[in-house]
C-alpha cells in the first residue's frame, strides 16, 4: 500500500481563504477588524521565524497584527504589565506569547495572566476545563488541526481506535478530549507505555506528538491507518546542512498506512491556520456577533 499524502499546506491555504472571507463580511458588514497580539520575548530563532510567519498569515487573512517585541532581560512583572494592557485593549482579540520564555519568568504564571476570551492558544485553565467538559472555548491550534486534518481523510472519528502518542499540555492532552467529543476511543502513550508497538498497532487513527526524530516504525502502524505526525525535529542532512522529520518514520509508515501528513507541510502550517479562526472567533464572542461556521 502506498498511502495518501493529507496535504497540510493546502488543505491550511483552504481554511485560511475561508477565514479572509469571514473576515472581509465581518470588516464590511460589522465594521470589525480582528487584531492579535503576537509577544516574543528575546532572540530565540526558531520563535522568530514561528511569529514572523503568523505576523504575515494575520495581515494576509486581513486581520490587525501587533508585534511586540521584548528583551530576554524583561522581568516577570514588566511583561505582566504588558499582557493587563493588552487584555484592556478592545481593538486586540486575541493573545499569543511564545513560548518558550526566558527561565526568570514563570510561563505558567503568564498563561494564566492572559483574559480567558482572548487565549487563542486555549493554555489558559479556564479553555482546558471547557474543553474537557465539552463546554464552548477557545482550542489549541494544533491539536485542533490535527483533528480537521484526520477529517479531511474519515469524516466521521465515530468508533474508531485513536492512539495519540505524547501527552504534552499543547497538544497530547487538549487532544484528547477533541478526540473524544468525535466519539473516537482514545488511548494516550508515553514514555512509560509498556509494548508501544503494540498500542500503536491498533490505531485507526495515529498521532505522533513525541518530539523525537522518525520513531514511530512503519511496522507499528496498522495496515491502511490514518497517521497524523505533529513532531518537528532539526536533523543533519547533505552537505552539512540540516533538514526537517517529523515523528514518524515517514519513507516506512507510507508504505502500510493509508493516509499519513508529510514534514514539512502537514501539521505545522494547519497550527497557523487554525490560530487565524480561533481569533476569528474570539473577535465575534467579544463583540456579540455570531461567529461564522467555518
Ligand atoms: P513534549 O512536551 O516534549 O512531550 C513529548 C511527549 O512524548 C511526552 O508526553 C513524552 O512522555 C512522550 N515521549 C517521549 N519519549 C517517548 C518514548 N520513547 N516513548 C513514548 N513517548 C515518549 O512535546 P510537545 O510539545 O508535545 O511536542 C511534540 C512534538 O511536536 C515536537 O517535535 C514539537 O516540535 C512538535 N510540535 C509541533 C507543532 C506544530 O505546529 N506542528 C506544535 C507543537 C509541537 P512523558 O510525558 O512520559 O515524558
Amino acid at each position: 500500500m502506498t498511502a495518501r499524502i493529507i496535504d497540510g499546506k493546502s488543505i491550511a491555504a483552504g481554511l485560511r481563504g475561508n477565514v479572509a472571507d469571514a473576515v472581509h463580511r465581518l470588516k464590511r458588514d460589522r465594521s470589525l477588524v480582528p487584531g492579535l497580539a503576537v509577544v516574543l520575548v528575546g532572540h530565540n530563532p526558531a520563535s522568530e521565524v514561528y511569529v514572523r510567519n503568523k505576523t504575515k498569515a494575520v495581515t494576509e487573512a486581513g486581520m490587525r497584527p501587533l508585534d511586540l517585541k521584548l528583551p530576554d532581560t524583561v522581568s516577570e512583572e514588566e511583561l505582566l504589565a504588558k499582557i493587563a494592557e493588552l487584555n484592556a485593549d478592545t481593538k486586540v482579540n486575541g493573545i499569543l506569547v511564545q513560548l518558550p520564555l526566558p527561565e526568570q519568568i514563570d510561563a505558567q504564571k503568564i498563561i494564566h495572566a492572559i483574559a480567558p476570551e482572548k487565549d487563542v492558544d486555549g493554555f489558559h485553565p479556564l479553555n482546558v476545563g471547557r474543553n474537557s467538559s465539552g463546554s464552548p472555548g477557545l482550542v489549541p491550534c494544533t491539536p485542533l488541526g490535527c483533528v480537521l486534518l484526520a477529517k479531511t481523510v474519515v469524516p466521521s472519528l465515530e468508533g474508531l481506535e485513536a492512539v495519540i502518542i505524547g501527552r504534552s499540555n499543547i497538544v497530547g492532552k487538549p487532544l484528547v478530549q477533541l478526540l473524544l467529543s468525535e466519539n473516537a476511543t482514545v488511548t494516550i502513550a508515553h514514555s512509560k507505555t509498556r509494548d508501544l508497538a503494540a498500542v500503536c498497532a491498533r490505531a485507526d487513527l495515529l498521532v505522533a506528538a513525541v518530539g523525537r526524530p522518525e520513531f514511530v516504525r512503519g511496522h507499528w502502524i496498522k495496515p491502511g491507518a490514518t497517521v497524523i505526525d505533529v513532531g518537528i525535529n532539526r536533523v543533519a542532512g547533505e552537505a552539512g546542512k540540516s533538514r526537517i522529520v517529523g515523528d514518524v518514520n515517514y519513507a516506512e509508515a507510507a508504505q502500510v498506512a493509508g493516509a499519513i501528513t508529510p514534514v514539512p507541510g502537514g501539521v505545522g502550517p494547519m497550527t497557523i491556520a487554525c490560530l487565524l479562526l480561533n481569533t476569528m472567533r474570539a473577535a465575534c464572542a467579544q463583540n456579540g456577533f455570531p461567529v461564522p461556521n467555518i
